[in-house]
C-alpha cells in the first residue's frame, strides 16, 4: 500500500496507538507531536521495526504557521495524503465552569477546535477531487464527554469536542462529492496521560461504572479508526462513532 496518513499529537497515547496501526496496516505514517519528540521518535522506530514507513515531524497544532508547514513536509516526502487522523488535544484545567479564565479556554480551543479546523483545511485542500486530490478520510477525536458534559471535572473541553462533532458533520456535507469522508470518533475512558490533570485514582474509581467494565487501553480506539480510514467504511461519513464501552 501506498497509502499516506497523517496522525497529529501521535508521539503518545491514542495517537501513538492509531499511528502503530496504521503502521501495521501498511500505511507511510506521518507522526506529529508537539512537545513530544523522543516519543514520536519511538513511535517511527516501532513502525520502521515491523517492516512500515514513518517520519516524526513537529508542529504545534495551534499555530497556523506550524500546520502549513507540517502539511508541506507531507508533500515534500510523499506528494500524497490519504488520511488525517486528527487526535491532538488537551483536557484543560479540571474544575467547575464558576472558576474558568478566559485564557484557559482559549488555549483549550486553539488545540482543539481551531488545530483540528486548519488541518482538515490543510487535507482538504490535498485530498479534494475538485482540486485533483484522489480524495481521502478525515477522522476527527471527540469524545464521549459530548454528551456527557463532564460536569464539575471538564466542562469547556466536552463543549470543545462537541464543536469537533458538528465540524464533522458540516465537513462531511460540504466534501461528500469531492471523495472526501469526515467521521468523528468518540472515545470514552482511555488509559492515557491525559487524565493527569485530574485528581489521582478518578480512572480508577470510574473505570468500573463504565457499562463494559472497565477502561480501554488506547488500542481498542485504535482499530476503529483503522477501520473507518478503510474502504470497508466506504459509505459512512457524517457520523460519529461511540467507542466507549457503553457509556
Ligand atoms: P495524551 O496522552 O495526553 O496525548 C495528547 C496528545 O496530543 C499528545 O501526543 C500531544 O503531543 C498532543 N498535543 C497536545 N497539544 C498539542 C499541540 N498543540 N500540537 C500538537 N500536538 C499536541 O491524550 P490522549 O488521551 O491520547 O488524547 C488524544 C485525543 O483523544 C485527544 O483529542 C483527547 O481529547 C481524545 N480523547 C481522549 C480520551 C481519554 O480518555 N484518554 C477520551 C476521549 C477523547 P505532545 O506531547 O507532543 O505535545
Amino acid at each position: 500500500m501506498d497509502k499516506v496518513v497523517l496522525v497529529t499529537g501521535a508521539g503518545r497515547g491514542i495517537g501513538a496507538a492509531i499511528a502503530r496501526a496504521a503502521g501495521k496496516a501498511g500505511y507511510r505514517v506521518v507522526v506529529n507531536y508537539g512537545r513530544s519528540r523522543e516519543a514520536a521518535e519511538g513511535v517511527v522506530r516501532d513502525i520502521v521495526s515491523g517492516g512500515g514507513e514513518a517520519i516524526a515531524v513537529q508542529g504545534d497544532v495551534a499555530s497556523e504557521s506550524d500546520v502549513v508547514r507540517l502539511f508541506q513536509t507531507v508533500d515534500e516526502r510523499y506528494g500524497r495524503l490519504d488520511a488525517l487522523v486528527n487526535n491532538a488535544g488537551i483536557i484543560g484545567a479540571f474544575g467547575r465552569v464558576d472558576a474558568v479564565t478566559a485564557q484557559s479556554i482559549q488555549e483549550l480551543l486553539a488545540i482543539n477546535v481551531t488545530g483540528a479546523f486548519i488541518c482538515a483545511r490543510e487535507a482538504v485542500r490535498r485530498m479534494s477531487t475538485e482540486r485533483g486530490g484522489r480524495g481521502g478520510v478525515i477522522v476527527n477525536i471527540s469524545s464521549a464527554a459530548t454528551t456527557l458534559g463532564a460536569p464539575n471535572e471538564f466542562v469547556p473541553y466536552a463543549a470543545s469536542k462537541g464543536a469537533i462533532n458538528t465540524m464533522t458533520i458540516g465537513l462531511a456535507k460540504e466534501v461528500g462529492r469531492e471523495g472526501i469522508r469526515v467521521i468523528a470518533v468518540e472515545p470514552g475512558l482511555i488509559a492515557t496521560e491525559i487524565h493527569e490533570s485530574a485528581p489521582a485514582g478518578r480512572l480508577e474509581r470510574l473505570g468500573p461504572t463504565v457499562p463494559i467494565g472497565r477502561v480501554a487501553p488506547p488500542e481498542e480506539v485504535a482499530g476503529p479508526v483503522l477501520f473507518l480510514m478503510s474502504d470497508a467504511a466506504s459509505y459512512i461519513t457524517g457520523t460519529v462513532l461511540r467507542v466507549a464501552g457503553g457509556r
